[in-house]
């Protein structure tokens, strides 16, 4: 059997062939040509993980489908009628298939008749949409995959895409290798895409629009403005160029204000103005910002004047975070956005309301996600349904979102594992996953691509789209949401982008609303606009001769202003956050994988070594980050790859996997005034050191994360036979290990279990384990600050497995012959660890990442560790220099 579908990580949109039993890249997907990350290659890992939510849940108890629906469309009905429709609120998710979308956003908008449905992707994409929109009249990507592989320049502004946009990242690399394309990293960080780049701009927080606003204006000194161009297709130019003038005169101011050498910042100028193939990519280092839609502007000012757009190897291009935040504009997923790329004025509310036959119609756009958890939190929504994410860790303030779920009336959670959010639910509905439902997503390319199921969803799970479409028919509105499959809905929502659209509107995949049910399970990747023949546009790029979708068919550039973030004396360093290369959101899928958890097994607070020094933080010990809204202790990570006065935590971490939790839960909630994204990387905060008293592996089969108290840092992996927990505290050991109940508890001890110890006070070494009928259950291994734990290591190897007697002491005495120690991963694909891989390096003298490839095949698959691949031959070489 072979089922072609996509992977349901990032907005590359890669497609994914299931082929009797076996999962691996598409190689007919125009996306990724059968290429995979390594989140992607692990997606077979991910088929039958634990802990599904199987049946509807009702305050923590078993429901039926109908008690749970009856429930909330009663409950909704209720309180719309008692206090309104914007009483009521939906959440909802860049994870959705644009069917679930489409359902959620016609109950909400067309039949409750609010405009109260956000989407995590407000967190994702929403600056590049509103910018889209200033300039273009509709949020449009104007290019495709293969400008980047036809690109001389490729600039890659605030994204780290070689670990966020992996196999996107590969093509770039391999088009590389063939015609040299010249990269420009911006970016404060010195990522691992960075790293790679001819030249790395680290530029002060915040000043892409003072950047980009100095290259307008050089482009004008230098002539290398399309005066034609512009001329016939943009207006705006002279007032743009003139508000360029005043914030970034010359080279010299814009690099004192950037923090920029002068000579880098001309070299970039330079490359932009003699390249003509210019492509420049963006992704959350622009949009997640208090300016990121004036950031979204600044470049695309640049792509206006000089007419690179929408012609082969040329653009602007937003890269979107989730793989199908594209999907979600497309149905109006956005607060403030109406279906099939309509807005909230009078014109278009008509339009859809007859579409729709929707006489309550909401009339005013909704409350974007930071608002809308006010609104919940203040009691202006009294009822909302999250459905397919986690709002309790990713928002910002994530403690004052959970305090808001906490008191709201009624809060439905649908999700397909339990999460921090399904803990605050009154209700829980189980949703059909990845591989057990059907539908589109569309990705950055704007290629509409089919998910397609393979399995069936284990109990009573249920798709999105049914869970809505069940609640809207029990709030009355049967005729209207009478979908029976998928495929219905498709063939609804591709009418209504052709519903009186005679190319205002350049979304429309109105050549699809005919599919029978038969052509839309076989239909194949295709990017929009599809429209019917003889209308609209069409074509992989879009542009090139202008005919933009605004009333006078031309682009707006725009005059921006460098906005500057305020500081604070008492919280003097900036946090960052962002995605590490193995890791989805808040790991509900790749946090249970163990090859994924080994190339960063821990949350890591990342600073620069001056920060180091001047806070007393030494590498890889305890580290307390303050902000006004929260605290957390981590493992310190000292990396000059940060920029000075910068700190990085990523994203994933969840009270699940770590007593760190959330770093939303620290994150204040600025947002762009215009799209309403919050300003995810842009927190003040403060660090400092925090004096570790001992530290710990413990390793046990049980899941459910032992109370450790408020002087524990620990961080949690999954290993073949159970879960590892790394420990440290800041108080003595002895609290710990003279409580038999604090014992009992970490090894999760029942009355049958047998428990072992071994202690030699004199180096703080101290070592327990239990066992039940001679199998090692959980043993936990307690060592001074800084000690290695290479016994712990080899105890994990006996985890579930029967150990005799006579080996039980020698095991806690890691006497016990074993495996060397686990490395850092480097390759998941291949599971090769860093020092395979740099003894190779020795042993054979390598010096490219292709005879790495030859022998351990480290690198040769998803190629999502080439970057680290070339650092360690970068470092194994100047070491062997050195010793030559
Ligand atoms: S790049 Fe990786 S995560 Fe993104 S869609 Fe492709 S395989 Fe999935």
């Amino acid at each position: 059997m072979t089922v072609r579908t996509t992977c349901p990580y990032c907005g590359v949109g890669c497609g994914v062939a299931f082929i009797d039993g076996v999962l691996r890249g598409d190689p007919v997907h125009p996306a990724n040509f059968g290429r995979l990350c390594s989140k992607g290659a692990a997606l077979g890992d991910t088929l039958s993980l634990p802990d599904r939510l199987t049946r509807p849940m009702i305050r923590g108890r078993e429901a039926s489908w109908d008690q749970a629906l009856d429930l909330v469309a009663s409950e909704f009905a209720r309180t719309r009628d008692a206090h309104g429709p914007d009483s009521i609120a939906l959440y909802v998710s860049g994870q959705f298939l644009t069917e679930d979308y489409y359902v959620a956003n016609k109950l909400m908008k067309g039949f409750i008749g609010s405009g109260n449905i956000d989407t995590n992707s407000r967190l994702c994409m929403a600056s590049s949409v509103a910018g889209h929109i200033r300039a273009f009249g509709e949020d449009v990507v104007p290019g495709c995959y293969e400008d980047l592989e036809e690109a001389d320049l490729v600039v890659q502004v605030g994204s780290n895409m070689a670990w966020c946009h992996p196999v996107l990242y590969d093509r770039l690399m391999a088009s590389r290798e063939k015609r040299g394309t010249a990269i420009v990293a911006i970016d404060p960080r010195c990522t691992a895409t960075a790293e790679t780049a001819d030249l790395h701009l680290p530029l002060a927080s915040g000043m892409e629009v003072l950047l980009f606003n100095g290259l307008l204006v050089y482009l004008a000194e230098t002539n290398a403005i399309d005066r034609d161009w512009i001329k016939n297709h943009v207006s705006g130019f002279d007032d743009a160029l003139a508000a360029a003038r005043r914030s970034a005169p010359s080279i010299e101011i814009v690099a004192a204000a950037a923090d920029l050498a002068p000579g880098e910042v001309r070299r970039f100028y330079d490359l932009f103005t003699v390249k003509e193939r210019v492509v420049t990519l963006y992704s959350q280092g622009v949009n997640q910002s208090f300016c990121g839609t004036d950031k979204v502007n600044a470049i695309l000012n640049c792509h206006l004047a000089t007419g690179r757009i929408g012609r082969a190897g040329m653009g602007p291009f937003s890269l979107t975070g989730q793989p199908n935040a594209m999907g979600g504009r497309e149905v109006g997923g956005l607060a403030n956005q109406l279906a099939a790329h309509m807005a909230f004025v009078p014109g278009d509310i008509d339009r859809l309301r007859r579409f729709w036959n929707a006489p309550s119609i909401a009339s005013r756009p909704g409350y974007k996600a930071v608002d809308l958890f006010d609104a919940i939190a203040d009691g202006r929504v009294k009822a909302v349904w999250i459905a397919a994410t986690n709002p309790a860790d990713t928002m910002p303030k994530a403690g004052r979102v959970r305090e808001a779920l906490a008191r709201c009336p009624l809060v439905v959670v649908s999700d397909a594992w339990p999460t921090d959010t399904t803990a605050l639910a009154h209700v829980v509905l189980p949703a059909a996953s990845w591989g057990e439902k059907n539908g589109t997503v569309t990705n950055s390319e704007r290629c509409i691509s089919r998910q397609r199921a393979f399995s069936a969803p284990p109990g009573d799970a249920r798709p999105d789209w049914w869970m809505f479409a069940e609640v809207a028919r029990r709030m009355g509105f049967e005729k209207e949401f009478s979908y029976s499959r998928p495929a219905d809905i498709f063939r609804e929502h591709a009418a209504l982008s052709a519903f009186e659209n005679d190319g205002q509107r350049v979304f429309d995949i109105g050549a699809l609303a005919d599919l029978d049910d038969a052509a839309y399970d076989a239909l194949r990747p295709m990017q929009w606009p599809c429209p019917r023949p003889g209308r609209g546009r069409t074509g992989p790029r879009l542009f090139a001769r202008g005919g933009f979708p605004t009333p006078d068919g031309r682009a707006r550039m725009l005059p921006l202003a460098v906005k500057a973030a305020g500081k604070r004396d008492d919280y003097p360093l900036i946090l960052n956050t962002g995605r590490v290369r193995d890791q989805w959101h808040t790991m509900t899928r790749t946090g249970r994988v163990p090859r994924l958890m080994t190339h960063a097994p821990g949350p890591r607070l990342s600073l620069h070594p001056r920060d180091a020094v001047r806070c007393g933080i030494e590498d890889g010990g305890l580290a307390r980050i303050d902000s006004l809204h929260g605290s957390a202790v981590l493992r310190a990570s000292v990396d000059d790859a940060v920029r000075a006065g910068h700190v990085f935590v990523p994203m994933h971490w969840s009270d699940e996997f770590s007593s760190s939790g959330p770093v939303g839960r620290l994150v204040h909630a600025v947002t762009d005034e215009i799209s309403g994204q919050p300003d995810l990387k842009g927190t003040k905060v403060q660090v400092t050191a925090v004096a570790e008293t001992w530290r710990g592996l413990l390793l046990r089969r049980g899941d459910g994360n032992p109370a450790l108290g408020e002087t524990t840092y620990w961080s949690k992996a999954p290993i073949a036979e159970g879960f590892s927990y790394e420990m440290a505290g800041w108080t003595p050991l002895t609290e710990l290990i003279n409580s038999e109940q604090v014992l009992r508890n970490l090894l999760q001890v029942s009355h049958e279990a047998e428990l072992i110890s071994y202690s030699d006070p004199n180096r703080a070494v101290f070592r327990y384990a239990s066992l039940i009928g001679g199998m090692l259950e959980a043993c936990v291994f307690f060592a001074a600050p800084r000690a290695a734990l290479p016994e712990a290591e080899k105890a994990s190897r006996f985890l579930g497995q029967p150990v005799e007697p006579r080996n039980r002491l020698s095991l806690l005495a890691g006497l016990e012959p074993g495996a060397a120690p686990a490395g850092r991963m480097i390759c998941a694909c291949f599971s090769v660890e860093e020092a395979a891989i740099c003894s190779a390096i020795r042993a054979k003298k390598m010096t490219t990442v292709a005879e790495i490839g030859a022998a351990l095949d480290a690198g040769t698959n998803c190629g999502s560790c080439i970057p680290e691949l070339k650092k360690l031959l970068a470092a194994e070489g100047a070491e062997l220099r050195a010793v030559a």
